[in-house]
Parts: C-alpha cells; structure tokens; sequence
C-alpha cells in the first residue's frame, strides 16, 4: 500500500473537533472556486481524474516547482476527500533533515480557518495523534516525504508574514 493511502486510512473518520467544526465557520475551508482548491499529494491525482465534481490544475508554487490543484465544487463524500483536506488545518513541523518534531496550526489557514487562531489542544487529541502519524508515514517515503517539505516551507513563509 503506498504511502498516501497509509496517511489516508490512518486518519480515517478523525475530524479537528469530534463535533462538526464546519458549523463555526460555514464550512470554511469548502468554499469551492476555480481559483482556489486543495494542493494534492504526488499521485493523488490519478483518483480525481475525470471524476464529476472535481477538476484539476497544474500550478507552480513559490519554489517554482509544479504541483496539481484539486479544484472541487465545495462538497465532497468522505472516501473522496484528499489527503489535504484531511490534515487540515495541522501542518507538520520538521527538522532540517525532514523528521517530524510534530504538528502545529497551518498558518495558511489562519483567514479562514477558526481553529487555528486557538491552541491545537483544543482540537480532539486522536486527531492530532492521527495527523502527526499520518505526516511520519509520508515522511518515510521519498517523493511523499519530498513534497512534505515543499508544503512545510509554502506553510513557514506565510507564516513569517504574520509574525
Ligand atoms: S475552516 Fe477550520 S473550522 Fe471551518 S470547517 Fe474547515 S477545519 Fe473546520
Ligand atoms: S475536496 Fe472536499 S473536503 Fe476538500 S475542500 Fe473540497 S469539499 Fe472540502
């Protein structure tokens, strides 16, 4: 079983709260758009291909490197939740030579995303067990672990922004 779908099942059904964190915020984080979209793990895009509801596009990050973009239409059932999604809003936080030393708040979630303007111990502590595992495992695999630390760096530049 590759690596995205180990972090995948190994997260399962957690959520950030065990109630419906989307009732603070309207389900933020969905908004859906042509413009904005989740950022999919190496691979994962072979699942969204022609699927309905979701599109794909080929952006480059600030590193100048490519990555895809699942554009989605703001709903989606759980089985097809990416990766991304459900991390969110934990980003990992990682030594130089990429180990995991944990997760705190994504710092790119902070306009939208209530949650991360409050500690992460407010969030279900199985969640954040899941989260932390689930980065440890794409660590573990190159490409994955690669791709990780692209994120973590995207994740600390707007995080400098905000001070
Ligand atoms: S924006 Fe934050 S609080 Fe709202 S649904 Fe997404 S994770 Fe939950
Ligand atoms: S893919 Fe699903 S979980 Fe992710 S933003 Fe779209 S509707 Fe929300």
């Amino acid at each position: 079983m590759d690596a995205v779908t180990r972090a995948v099942q190994r997260i399962g059904a957690l959520t950030p709260l065990k109630t419906d964190c989307g009732r603070l915020c309207g389900a933020a984080c969905c908004g859906g758009g042509a413009e904005e979209g989740m950022l999919l793990f190496p691979g994962e895009e072979a699942f969204y291909q022609g699927r309905e509801g979701f599109a794909l596009r080929e952006v480059t990050l600030e590193d100048g490197l490519p990555a895809v973009l699942l554009v989605c239409s703001g709903s989606c059932r759980r089985e097809e939740r990416p990766l991304g999604c459900r991390m969110f809003p934990l980003m990992p936080r990682l030594a130089r030579d990429g180990t995991i030393l944990g997760v705190r708040m994504d710092a790119r979630g902070r306009p939208l995303c209530p949650l991360t303007h409050g500690p992460k111990a407010a969030l279900d502590p199985a969640f954040l067990a899941a989260v932390e595992e689930a980065c440890r495992i794409l660590a573990e695999d190159p490409r994955q672990g690669a791709f990780l630390r692209r994120l973590a760096a995207q994740e600390r530049a707007v995080r400098r922004l905000f001070g």
